[in-house]
């Protein structure tokens, strides 16, 4: 068997584990890369990138079936949802060549197979049917293996009847009719999408809410739109798998479980809560040459968080832990129809004299144009020094209006200014909210 050494492997190539190594390299290191499945993780390949696809097909097919309201006379033709996967998946295709073609460029060396533990600087690889296949030393391990879909007691996933969100998005056709069970961001956009394809969708989650850790008034507007689009949406409900026979599909959609099955106990890495990897300021584990980032890290099962870490224990890897993270401002996105999303300070619940603004996209004359008046922004302001706190945004384009908000929040400005946000445009609604809430927006109306 050979033993090949490098300063720095890293487990894992979804967006933690490549940016990990890719920053490693730039910063001198010589580095492998072990993937047992396809290159960019779940993101690319059963996570943001395909849902969004598909959620950008829905989109279209809705833009075209209003076109009318410009003028248009278009007859659209029945969708054939095969092709939109097909399509889907030479998208993936041509991003999983391009990510591979990013790390060629930096000679990051390839292994593909299953990566575990020897001990703390070795590690095994081997073939998908367990046969080892190589052994690598390396200086710092980075643990990059992210999460799968959890499953419920009771129902395993068979890949049929009971299925998970990378099932979903493979099926070749739009059920009839699909249960899915989880309120939280990946069930509303399963349930967004495949509503909206024709499949008549029940979406149960058992907290008294969609979206339980988001603010009432959006988590209720998402309800709303969904209610609209005709999915049954059920709340506070527990027996929903009790009667799974009236369902072509059960997607269950209720967390992500750490990939952790690397034989850690060989190196001493310790796991917290449900198998995730401790991690200090630095990512780095209770093992100080190992470095553990992205979701197997538990702590914000983003993508953007995930590359962020990567990048930082790369720095830390090679540089003796210069950069520790910082989680104080992050964004979320729920791509519902339209999409919501949220930012405010970490200290958000323990701010006192807190001032509320919100603007509806009704009043906004982009919105107008754009046929997209559905939704609102609201806005968290401290009384005392002015500063915008948090933002809530339900409406087109909130997916990127939110990066906006995070900037504002996050370069401490104490006052969102008008002549620096163009007209018209989406954005001015931040600006509307946040004068809204001291009283002074001139594009509402008197209140009462
Ligand atoms: C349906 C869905 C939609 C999502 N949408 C979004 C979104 O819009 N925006 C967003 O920010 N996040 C989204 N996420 C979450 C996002 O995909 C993850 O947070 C992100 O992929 C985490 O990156 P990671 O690098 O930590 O892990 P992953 O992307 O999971 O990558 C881990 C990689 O490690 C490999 N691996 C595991 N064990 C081993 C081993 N023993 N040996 C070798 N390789 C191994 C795996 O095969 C995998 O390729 C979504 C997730 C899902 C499921």
């Amino acid at each position: 068997m050979d033993l090949d050494k490098y300063d720095i492997v890293v487990i894992g190539s979804g967006p933690a584990g490549f940016a990990t190594a890719v920053r490693a390299v730039q910063l001198g290191a010589k580095v492998a890369i072990i993937e047992k499945s396809f290159i960019g993780g779940t993101c690319l390949n059963c996570g943001c990138l395909p849902t969004k696809f598909l959620w950008q097909a829905l989109k279209l097919k809705q833009r075209i079936q209003k076109s009318y309201e410009y003028g248009f006379k278009v007859n659209s033709e029945p969708i054939i949802f095969s092709d939109i996967l097909a399509k889907k998946d030479r998208n993936i295709a041509n991003l999983r060549k391009g990510m591979r073609t990013i790390l060629s460029s930096y000679n990051v060396d390839i292994i593909e197979g299953v990566a575990s533990f020897r001990d703390k600087n070795n590690l095994i690889v081997s073939n998908n049917e367990g046969n080892n296949i190589l052994e690598i030393f390396a200086n710092k391990i980075v643990i990059a293996s992210g999460t799968s879909p959890s499953v419920m007691k009771g129902f395993a996933f068979e890949g049929n009847k009971i299925i998970n969100s990378t099932d979903a998005l493979n099926l070749k056709e739009i059920p009839k009719n699909m249960l899915v069970v989880g309120g939280g961001a990946i069930g509303i956009e399963m349930a967004t999408i495949f509503s909206g394809f024709g499949c008549y969708v029940t979406l149960a989650e058992n907290e008294n809410c969609l979206l339980p850790n988001e603010d009432r008034e959006v988590s209720e507007e998402v309800k709303r739109n969904l209610i609209k689009q005709g999915v049954d949406v059920l709340v506070s409900c527990f027996d929903a798998l009790n009667n799974i026979d009236k369902y072509e599909k059960v997607l269950i959609v209720i967390g992500r479980m750490p990939n952790n099955d690397l034989k850690l106990e060989r190196a001493g890495i310790k796991t917290i809560g449900k198998g995730f990897l401790e991690t200090n300021e630095f990512c780095q584990t209770n093992v100080s040459n190992i470095y553990a980032v992205g979701d197997i890290a538990g702590k914000s099962l983003l993508a953007y968080t995930a590359q962020n870490e990567g990048a930082i224990a790369a720095e830390n890897a090679v540089k003796m832990n210069s950069i520790s993270i910082d989680n104080s401002v992050i964004p979320q996105v729920v791509f519902s129809m339209p999409q919501s999303s949220s930012v405010k300070v970490s200290n958000f619940l323990k701010c006192r004299d807190v001032i509320y603004g919100k603007f509806p996209f009704t009043a906004n004359s982009r919105a107008f144009i754009e046929k997209e008046r559905s939704g609102f922004v609201k806005c968290a302001v401290d009384k005392a020094n002015k500063k915008p706190l948090a933002f809530w945004i339900v409406g087109a384009h909130s997916d990127e209006l939110i990066n906006f908000a995070s900037q504002i929040i996050k370069s401490d400005i104490n006052k969102i200014s008008r002549e620096s946000v163009f007209h018209p445009s989406f954005s001015e609604s931040l600006f509307n909210a946040y004068e809204d809430a001291f009283d002074k927006c001139v594009d509402l109306a008197k209140k009462i």
